[in-house]
C-alpha cells in the first residue's frame, strides 16, 4: 500500500510513500497529510468471515489487507498489547443503554481513556521500525490530558525512542497529572509549563518545524517525530473498532448481518470519527456517522451549513476538554476523500489564512450524505449523565455528548453505536456533580462518593496512582522548553 498527500506533493518529497515512511515523518507537502492511494475493499464477505473472530484475528485480517511494510510479527506483537485490556476476550465490550442506543466502551485500556486503542499498538509499531533503521527517536507529544498518559505507557523503556510529554500545569484533572508525573522510566521526560494547552500545542509545532533544533538532535543521533493523531499510524488501528462494534451487534442478535447502523462519536482532532469513515467505505454497513461536539462546535457549523468558520472563536473550557480543539486536524482527509487535492489545498490555505472556509452546495450535500452533526453543552451533558445513571449506565462527559446527537440526529428507526471514549474515573468530579450535585475540588473526594453511589469499584491502576511518587516534577516558562528538552535527550 502507498500512501498519497492531502494537499499534493510539492517536488522534494517522494510522489508514494510507504507507511513507515508516513509515520516516520507524518506531516506531508504544503503541510498536509498521508492517506492511503487507496483502501481496501473488504464488503460483506470480510464481516461474515469475521463473526465468529476474536477481536485480534478480525484486526490482523483488516490490517494484511492493507498490505503495510511491518513485519507480521510486530503486528502480532503490537494486537498483543490488547490482551492486557480488562477483558482479553473482549477489548472492546458494547453495552445496550436503551431503545436503540448501544455504547461502544474504548476505554478498557491501561491509562482508561480510548487513546490506548491507537497508541497501544501505535507503540509497538514505531519503535520496531527505529530499531530496524538502527535510528534513534524523539517523540514529542502535547497533551490536554489523554494522549500524554497513553503515549508515556505505551513508550516506556521500548528501544530506540524516547518521549517528551508537555502538559499545561493545572490544566489537567488531578488524574491525569498523576498518570503522567508518576511514570518512572528513563527514556520518558515530563514538562509541566507554565501556560494552557494551545501554548502546549504550538510549542511543540515550532520545535517540529525548527530546523536548529533538528540539527542538535542530530549532534546526538536522534530524529524527530511525533504521536498527535494526524500520524496514520494512529488511524489504522481506528478502523478496528468500528468494525468490530457491528459485529458485536451482530453476535449479540441485536442486528442482522447487512442491517445499517448509526455510529455516533464524540470527535475533538476528528481521528476517531475518521476511522469510522474508512470503515464505512470498506464496507461496513452504515447509515450515517454522527459527529457529536461540546460547545467548541465548529464541526457542527461545517456540517450542517457548509462553513468552517474560527474567524471569531476563541477554545472555551468545558466539562468535556478532550474535545476542547477548534482546528480539528483529520477533516482535512476527509476533504481529500471527497474533493481531492487541488480543492483540498484551497480550502485549507484559506483556513489558514482568512480562518474561513466554505464549501459549495454541491460539497455540502456530499459531506451530509455521510454526517450528520449536533453539539451539547456541559448542562445538558450532565442532564444525559443523570438520565443514564437512572437506566443503569454510568458514563463520562465526553461520551454524555452523544446522548443529545442520537436524539436529533438518529432519525430512522435503526440501531445507534456510540462511542464511549473515557472511563467516568478520568473525569469523576463533573460525574459526582452530575449525579448528587456535590462540588469535589479534588478527584479522590469524586471518585469514592461515585464508587459508593454507583457501587462500582475504582479500578486499582487509578486507587494506585495516589500512593506512587511523583517523579516527574519539571515544570518550567514555555521559553524554556528546547533548553530542557535538549538537557534530556
Ligand atoms: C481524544 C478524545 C476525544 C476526541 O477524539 P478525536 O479522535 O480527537 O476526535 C474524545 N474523548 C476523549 C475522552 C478523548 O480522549
Amino acid at each position: 500500500m502507498k500512501f498519497i498527500e492531502t494537499r499534493g506533493n510539492d517536488g522534494t518529497r517522494p510522489y508514494n510513500a510507504t507507511f513507515s515512511q508516513a509515520i516516520l515523518s507524518p506531516i506531508a507537502s504544503f503541510g498536509g497529510l498521508y492517506v492511503p492511494l487507496k483502501l481496501p475493499d473488504l464488503g460483506q464477505v470480510f464481516l461474515e468471515k469475521h463473526t465468529g473472530s476474536s477481536y485480534k484475528n478480525m484486526a490482523m485480517d483488516m490490517l494484511c489487507a492493507f498490505d503495510i511494510d511491518i513485519d507480521k510479527e510486530v503486528l502480532y506483537e503490537a494486537l498483543d498489547l490488547y490482551d492486557n485490556f480488562d477483558d482479553k476476550n473482549n477489548p472492546v465490550p458494547v453495552v445496550k443503554v436503551f431503545d436503540d442506543l448501544y455504547v461502544s466502551e474504548l476505554y478498557h485500556g491501561p491509562t482508561r481513556a480510548f487513546k490506548d486503542m491507537a497508541l497501544q499498538p501505535f507503540g509497538v509499531v514505531l519503535s520496531s521500525i527505529a530499531q530496524k533503521q538502527k535510528q534513534n527517536y524523539l517523540i514529542l507529544a502535547a497533551t490536554s490530558g489523554d494522549t500524554g498518559p497513553a503515549a508515556l505507557e505505551t513508550f516506556k523503556n521500548r528501544a530506540n525512542v524516547q518521549v517528551a510529554c508537555l502538559y499545561p500545569e493545572g490544566g489537567t484533572s488531578d488524574v491525569q497529572r498523576l498518570q503522567m508525573v508518576t511514570e518512572d522510566a528513563p527514556n520518558l521526560k515530563v514538562i509541566g509549563i507554565k501556560g494552557d494547552f494551545d501554548d502546549a500545542q504550538n510549542a511543540l509545532k515550532k520545535l517540529l518545524a525548527s530546523e536548529s533544533f533538528k540539527a542538535k538532535l542530530k549532534e546526538e543521533k536522534i530524529s524527530l517525530s511525533a504521536a498527535n493523531s494526524v500520524n496514520f499510524g494512529r488511524i489504522i488501528f481506528q478502523i478496528i473498532y468500528h468494525i468490530h462494534s457491528y459485529l458485536e451487534l451482530v453476535r449479540m442478535g441485536e442486528i442482522r448481518m447487512g442491517e445499517k447502523v448509526y455510529l455516533n462519536v464524540p470527535s475533538g482532532n476528528f481521528g476517531n470519527a475518521l476511522g469510522a469513515y474508512y470503515a464505512m467505505k470498506m464496507g461496513l454497513p452504515v447509515e450515517k456517522i454522527i459527529i457529536s461536539s461540546n460547545e467548541n462546535n465548529v464541526l457542527t457549523h461545517l456540517i450542517n451549513e457548509g462553513k468552517y468558520d474560527l474567524r471569531h472563536l476563541s477554545v472555551v473550557s468545558t466539562t468535556s476538554p478532550a474535545m476542547d480543539i477548534l482546528k480539528s486536524s483529520n477533516i482535512e482527509r476527509i476533504l481529500f476523500d471527497m474533493f481531492g487535492s487541488k480543492r483540498t489545498k484551497e480550502l485549507m490555505d484559506e483556513l489558514e489564512e482568512k480562518h474561513v472556509y466554505t464549501l459549495s452546495e454541491d460539497e455540502l450535500e456530499r459531506l451530509r450524505s455521510v454526517f450528520s452533526a449536533d453539539f451539547c453543552n456541559g448542562e445538558e451533558g450532565k442532564a444525559y449523565i443523570k438520565k443514564a445513571f437512572e437506566k443503569g449506565y454510568l458514563m463520562d462527559p465526553h461520551t454524555a455528548t452523544c446522548f443529545k446527537a442520537y436524539e436529533s440526529c438518529a432519525l430512522k428507526k435503526i440501531k445507534t453505536i456510540a462511542y464511549s471514549t473515557a472511563e467516568w474515573t478520568k473525569f469523576s468530579p463533573v460525574i459526582a456533580n452530575a449525579l448528587s450535585g456535590e462540588v469535589d475540588a479534588h478527584d479522590i473526594d469524586a471518585l469514592k462518593s461515585i464508587s459508593s453511589l454507583a457501587r462500582v469499584k475504582i479500578p486499582e491502576m487509578i486507587t494506585a496512582l495516589f500512593d506512587k511518587e511523583a517523579v516527574q516534577n519539571t515544570i518550567i516558562d514555555k521559553e524554556k522548553i528546547e533548553e530542557e528538552i535538549l538537557s534530556f535527550v
